[in-house]
C-alpha cells in the first residue's frame, strides 16, 4: 500500500468517527449540554446505547433507522454525516497529501459539516463551534507554516479573516435580518483557512457560497416551497461554498491568476 492510500484510508475511518461526534455536537451544542457525559441515549425510550449499536453508518443500516429496544425513528441525518464527513476527510487527504495543512483542513471541514446541520436545523451558529473551529484550524496551519517555514500564507490568512470578518460585520449592522452575528464570525475563520490558501481562495469560496444561496432561493420560491419572508440558513451556504473552494478551487484560482482582471 502506497503512502497516499493509506493517507486515503486513515482519513475514511477518522471521518466515520469524527463524524460521529459531530452527530453528538449538532444534538447538544445548542442545548447546552456537555459533549462527554451523559453517554448518547435513544431519545424514544432513553435506553443507553450500546457500543454495537454505535458503530458509524453500519448500525443505522443494520437496524434500518429504528431504535433496538423501542423502534423509535433515527434521524437518517446520523449516517449522512458519517459517511459524508468519512468522504470529505478522504478528499482533503487526496487534495493536501501527507503534511500538517490535512489535519487543519480536515478541522474546518469538520466544524463546517456542524454548523451547516445546526443552522438547518435551527438557524443558528453556534460561537462554541465558531471558536472551536478557528482556534483547531489556526494552530494547525501555524504548524505547517513552522515546519515549512511558509509565514506569508499564514498572514494572508490572518488578513482575509479581518476583512471578511469586517464586511460581514458591516452588513450586518446595516441590516441584521440579512446575516446574523454567527454568520459575521464564521466568516472571520473562513477568511482566515481560504485565505490561507491563497486570497482568491476566499474571494472564490464567498462568491461561491452566495451564488448557490441565490439559485437555492430563486429555485425554492419559483417552486413555492419557501416563502419571501421564509429565513434562509446562510450558514450551510457559507459552508458549503468553502467546501467547495478548498476541494476543488484550484482550477480557478489558476484561471484567475493567468488572466487577471
Ligand atoms: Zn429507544
Amino acid at each position: 500500500m502506497t503512502a497516499a492510500v493509506a493517507l486515503a484510508v486513515a482519513s475514511a475511518l477518522a471521518g466515520l468517527s469524527v463524524g460521529s461526534f459531530l452527530n453528538v455536537v449538532v444534538h447538544r451544542v445548542p442545548l447546552g449540554q456537555s459533549l462527554v457525559r451523559p453517554r448518547s441515549a435513544c431519545p424514544g425510550c432513553a435506553a443507553t446505547i450500546a457500543a454495537r449499536d454505535n458503530i458509524p453508518v453500519v448500525s443505522w443500516l443494520v437496524l434500518r433507522g429504528r431504535c433496538r429496544r423501542c423502534q423509535a425513528h433515527i434521524s437518517a441525518r446520523y449516517p449522512i454525516v458519517e459517511a459524508g464527513t468519512a468522504a470529505l476527510f478522504t478528499a482533503v487527504a487526496v487534495r493536501f497529501g501527507w503534511s500538517w495543512a490535512t489535519p487543519a483542513v480536515d478541522a474546518f471541514v469538520a466544524g463546517l459539516v456542524a454548523l451547516a446541520c445546526v443552522d438547518l436545523e435551527r438557524y443558528l451558529l453556534p460561537r462554541r463551534i465558531v471558536y472551536v473551529t478557528a482556534v483547531l484550524s489556526g494552530s494547525l496551519l501555524l504548524v505547517d507554516s513552522a515546519t515549512t517555514g511558509r509565514w506569508g500564507r499564514l498572514a494572508v490568512g490572518a488578513v482575509c479573516a479581518a476583512v471578511a470578518f469586517g464586511l460581514f460585520w458591516v452588513l450586518n449592522r446595516v441590516n441584521p435580518r440579512w446575516l446574523g452575528y454567527g454568520d459575521v464570525r464564521l466568516a472571520g475563520a473562513i477568511g482566515l483557512v481560504l485565505g490561507w490558501l491563497g486570497p482568491d481562495y476566499a474571494l472564490i469560496g464567498f462568491l461561491v457560497a452566495n451564488l448557490a444561496g441565490v439559485v437555492a432561493a430563486a429555485f425554492l420560491l419559483g417552486t413555492g416551497r419557501m416563502q419571501r419572508k421564509t429565513p434562509m440558513p446562510y450558514g450551510v451556504f457559507l459552508a458549503a461554498g468553502s467546501v467547495v473552494t478548498v476541494l476543488a478551487g484550484a482550477p480557478v484560482a489558476q484561471y484567475l491568476q493567468s488572466h487577471p482582471i
